[in-house]
């Protein structure tokens, strides 16, 4: 089957009406360059990230969850700052014209845009090794975007949701652990495809986020994992943290499938969460919990001393060294 760039943009990624939706969406797809209004009183947040094959997704991954995850990190950086997404750009490399391929990517897409009412305005279409770069953009009341610069000693650190299930279900579908055994009854085989949902439909903590605003004084999104992640707050602000490792929220699934001893490992390191971490003062604490629910919970307090220290739960400092991914690390 033969089919020309344009039509592919028109047959997979237009949704025509989708961008009259929008006021502040004056122009989507279709032109030059796409027309957004300024919304009064808002600063525009853009993000973008590029997911290769081989590297951030391996080649038997669905395109359906593929689609998901390209917008979904997008999504989490937005929901780090606070914003409320408004419109993103598809920069979309493909080896060759694959029509079931494509449907599922766009289905995958455009599931996860539908449920953000985010609108697709953009983007472009070339030959190559398979490449997803997605730039999504949000708006934020100026003074309210949550920065990684602003954490003070005695906020407390917390995260949302669990840690360390992605990391998780990456380790399990690598032999040699055989899981047969454990995943011989119905309600097991349930949790172990609850963790593998987790590594490749994540949830961006778009609501939280938005709640955050005006309360939080740092935030990150958790890609790399908590270590590395935590670091660039430490970094930006100016300060250490303490972190209580038996408080790291671990998912029904987690708690199921871990082995106790690469638990820290996998919650700290392991990254693909797209949780958020937060810091909080304490005064706001409560306020922070009432508004955010039970999905956030304190693991931490900053400190006056910088560094990166890890507590067990005499709080004494663990003796460990534990990092984020890091793309160009040898
Ligand atoms: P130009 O050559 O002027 O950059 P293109 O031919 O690359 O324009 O794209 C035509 C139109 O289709 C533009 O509005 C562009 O934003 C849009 N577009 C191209 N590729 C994609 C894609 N993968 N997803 C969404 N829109 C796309
Ligand atoms: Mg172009």
């Amino acid at each position: 089957m033969h089919i020309n760039e344009f039509d592919l943009i028109r047959q997979y990624f237009d949704q025509p009406g989708l961008a009259d939706a929008a006021d502040s969406i004056a122009l989507g797809i279709g032109d030059d360059c796409a027309l957004l209004r300024p919304i009064a009183g808002h600063v525009a947040a853009i993000t973008t990230d590029t997911l290769v094959a081989g590297r951030h997704f391996s080649a038997d991954t669905p395109a359906h969850a593929i689609g998901w995850k390209s917008l979904a990190v997008s999504l989490s950086d937005l929901a780090a700052i606070g914003a409320t997404p408004q419109a993103f750009l598809l920069a979309l490399t493909l080896p060759e014209f694959n029509a079931s391929w494509l449907a599922d990517f766009a289905a995958g897409l455009h599931a996860l845009s539908n449920e953000t009412s985010i609108h697709l305005i953009g983007g472009d279409t070339t030959r190559g090794p398979l490449t997803i770069n997605i730039t999504a953009i949000g708006q934020v009341p100026e003074m309210q975007a949550l920065r990684r610069a602003g954490a003070k000693p005695g906020d407390f650190v917390c995260v949302t949701g669990a840690l360390g299930d992605a990391a998780l279900a990456l380790r399990l579908t690598k032999p040699p652990l055989s899981l047969a055994d454990d995943l011989s009854d119905a309600s097991s085989f349930a949790l172990y495809e609850s963790l593998q949902k987790r590594l490749d439909y994540p949830t961006p903590r778009l609501a939280e986020g938005i709640r955050l605003r005006g309360i939080a004084s740092a935030a990150i999104d958790l890609s790399d994992g908590l270590a590395g992640d935590l670091r660039h707050i430490l970094d930006a602000s100016n300060v250490g943290v303490e972190i209580n490792v038996d408080d790291l929220p671990m998912s029904p699934a987690f708690e199921w499938f871990h082995d106790h001893r690469q638990r820290l490992q996998l919650q700290a390191s392991g990254g693909d969460d797209y949780e958020l971490c937060v810091c909080i003062p304490p005064q706001r604490l409560a306020e922070a919990q009432a508004a955010v629910g039970h999905l956030l919970k304190p693991v931490g307090r900053i400190t006056a001393r910088t560094g990166l220290r890890w507590l067990d739960h005499n709080g004494a400092v663990l003796n460990v060294e534990l990092k984020g991914y890091d793309h160009f690390r040898s």
